[in-house]
């Protein structure tokens, strides 16, 4: 099943009179269950990608369907409510509650969803914070968790509302280079469990090298490398 199709997609900023051609007649589609790295230097267009494909934002022009879902005409409340129940986010500054425990941030997004009450909210809390190896640090905040931890909580929290895709922004940007490697490994390995989809961005070549499809971007254009398995 294809869970994200771009057509032709273009992404415009617009500065005061400057114009940014962001990203350039993107053609892409990505099946359900892939394990994709897009690749490319600081500024090519990676983080707009993902803000596409997670329906943060909206292209200029072209078609976008996520998860057989025609993006275009779609009321902003339509977009958040397609994004809450299909998206999962992780980003590189890890963007945790630092007031709340490791279980309370897993739990937030869950609160959302009136269908589920605190006895499920809890077991699915439970649940992904034994996933991520986090069990016992449920009740610590962010500042009392290295940094590894801080991303496996948001890891937990990202599975909590049974996405269809993850999206992850630079997720070893802000980790030394094995603790990231094993934020990879857990990616991959919740992937080939689950087999939710993941979409993640990097410029470190042996993050890339995890990957099992490689896209490159430059300066807005799409070159698609190759599968690296
Ligand atoms: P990357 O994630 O690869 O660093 P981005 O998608 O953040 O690249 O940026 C692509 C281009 O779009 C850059 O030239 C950047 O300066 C520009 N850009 C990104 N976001 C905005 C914005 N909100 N407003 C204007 N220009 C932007
Ligand atoms: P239930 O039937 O109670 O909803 P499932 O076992 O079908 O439970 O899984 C529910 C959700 O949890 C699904 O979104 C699935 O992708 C996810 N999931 C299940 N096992 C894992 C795992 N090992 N790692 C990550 N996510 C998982």
């Amino acid at each position: 099943m294809r869970i994200v199709y771009f057509e032709n997609v273009c992404k415009e900023y617009v500065l005061g009179t400057d114009r940014v051609q962001a990203l350039k007649d993107i053609n892409l589609q990505i099946e359900a269950g892939e394990f994709l790295a897009i690749a490319g230097p600081s500024g090519s267009g990676k983080s707009t990608l993902l803000n596409l494909i997670g329906c943060i934002d909206k292209p200029t022009a072209g078609k976008i369907l996520i998860n057989g879902q025609d993006t275009s005409g779609q009321t902003p409340d339509q977009l958040a409510e397609l994004r809450a129940r299909t998206i999962g986010f992780i980003f590189q500054t890890f963007n945790l509650f630092p007031v709340l425990s490791a279980e309370e941030n897993v739990e937030y997004p869950l609160l959302q969803f009136k269908e589920l009450n605190a006895q499920a909210r809890r077991e699915r809390t439970v649940k992904f914070l034994d996933i991520v190896g986090l069990t016992k640090f449920a009740r610590h905040r962010p500042n009392q968790l290295s940094g590894g931890q801080r991303q496996r909580v948001a890891i937990a929290r990202a599975l909590a509302t049974h996405p269809k895709i993850i999206l992850a922004d630079e997720p070893t940007a802000n980790l030394d280079h094995q603790t990231g490697e094993g934020i990879l490994q857990l990616m991959k390995q919740i992937n080939r469990e689950s087999g939710t989809t993941f979409v993640f961005s990097t410029h470190d070549a042996k993050v890339m090298a995890l990957a099992e499809r490689l896209i490159q971007i430059e300066d807005g254009q799409l070159v698609e490398a190759h599968a690296v398995l």
